[in-house]
């Protein structure tokens, strides 16, 4: 019992980083149920197109996922199933409504207002073609005048009641429950759909974190994503990253990342510098997930920001890294030479 608990746990944690996966890449956008006459609505065969075969603990998945935040459930039916056992393959099934018979009629009643009785029509045609009422014996003259002629109304036989409509019982072909249309349970249908803005903060910590890791590789360390360094000021200074070297005082990189999105102006610039220059970091790094124009460019030369610029995160990784393995050479022939004369 443990160890099947176990698989199901590790077959959901498969599917999650599947799906996960489809979600960053932006394969999967929307997930919206199939109607199939067998398995009833399932998301099996969508998600079978885009590589997911496998779909045991799908439900506990999106609903974990929506929890999170990171999709949306909407409404894409209702549908009614068993009562008892939950499945949607109902027969239906009309019985009367006065004593729950399956054996009734179409007929069409004959009300005969000379003496009030009805029945039905074929009681009161005589071989010759006539119409007498079975009851008083007259015959009838005029439709309107002495009597009523209803079609298409049901006739019971065993209780022998008229009925315009049946009522209808749901048989499960699962387990056989005859339901009564408050018996049913009443189900509902999600489709699902990506919160992008969710997806681009996730995309954006792994971002970081794989950042954080390749920074670590070149022997510094690394504080962030979100450090906060005290500032000559006294005031505590935010900053993507704090890159130090070991035994140095004073931080050798200020980092900020700027989010996709974010549209940088001047006054961002200086608010960098500023907090740059009360950090007392040496080197002030603004990366860019896009390109600046040449004006800004210009700005931050003359504050003394040194700019990464990248549309995409694996390049701005690498041109990252690419500088501060620079400054690291730059910073090491200093370092020889406080011991020189
Ligand atoms: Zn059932
Ligand atoms: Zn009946
Ligand atoms: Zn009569």
């Amino acid at each position: 019992m443990a160890l099947s608990d176990e698989g199901l746990d590790r077959g959901r944690a498969a599917l999650r980083k599947k799906l996960m996966d489809l979600l960053l890449s932006g394969d999967l956008q929307e997930l919206v149920p199939e109607f199939h006459p067998d398995e009833g609505y399932s998301y099996c065969s969508s998600l079978r197109e885009i590589g997911i075969s496998e779909c045991d603990g799908l439900e506990d998945v999106l609903r974990e996922l929506v929890r999170e935040g990171i999709l949306k459930a909407e409404p894409h039916d209702n549908i009614a199933v068993c009562g008892r056992c939950g499945s949607h393959r109902l027969i239906i099934r009309p019985v009367c409504p006065y004593c729950g018979s399956i054996n009734f009629h179409k007929t069409t009643v004959i009300e005969h207002l000379a003496c009030g009785y009805s029945g039905p029509e074929t009681d009161f045609k005589t071989p010759s073609g006539e119409m007498i009422c079975p009851k008083c014996g007259k015959k009838l003259r005029a439709i309107g005048v002495d009597y009523l002629r209803t079609a298409d109304v049901y006739l019971c036989s065993d209780c022998g009641e008229f009925f315009s409509i049946p009522e209808l019982k749901f048989v499960c072909t699962e387990c056989g429950k005859e339901n009564s249309v408050k018996d049913l349970r009443i189900t509902r249908v999600y489709r699902y759909k990506v919160i992008p803005e969710k997806i681009m903060s996730l995309e954006e910590a792994s971002f970081l974190s794989e950042l954080a890791d390749r920074m670590l590789e070149l022997g510094v360390l690394v504080e962030g994503p979100g450090a906060k360094v005290k500032g000559v000021s006294g005031i505590e200074q935010g900053f993507t990253f704090v890159v130090r070297s070991p035994d140095e005082p004073i931080p050798l990189a200020v980092i900020d990342v700027i989010p996709p999105g974010k549209q940088l102006r001047e006054g961002d610039l200086l608010k960098f510098f500023a907090k740059a220059f009360d950090a007392n970091a040496k080197y002030w790094i603004l990366a860019l997930p896009t390109e600046l124009d040449e004006r800004l460019r210009d700005v931050a030369r003359r504050y003394g920001i040194m700019l990464v610029e990248s549309s995409g995160h694996e390049d701005l990784i690498e041109r990252l890294i690419r500088l501060l393995r620079e400054l690291l050479v730059r910073e090491k022939p200093l370092e020889k030479d406080h011991g020189t004369p």
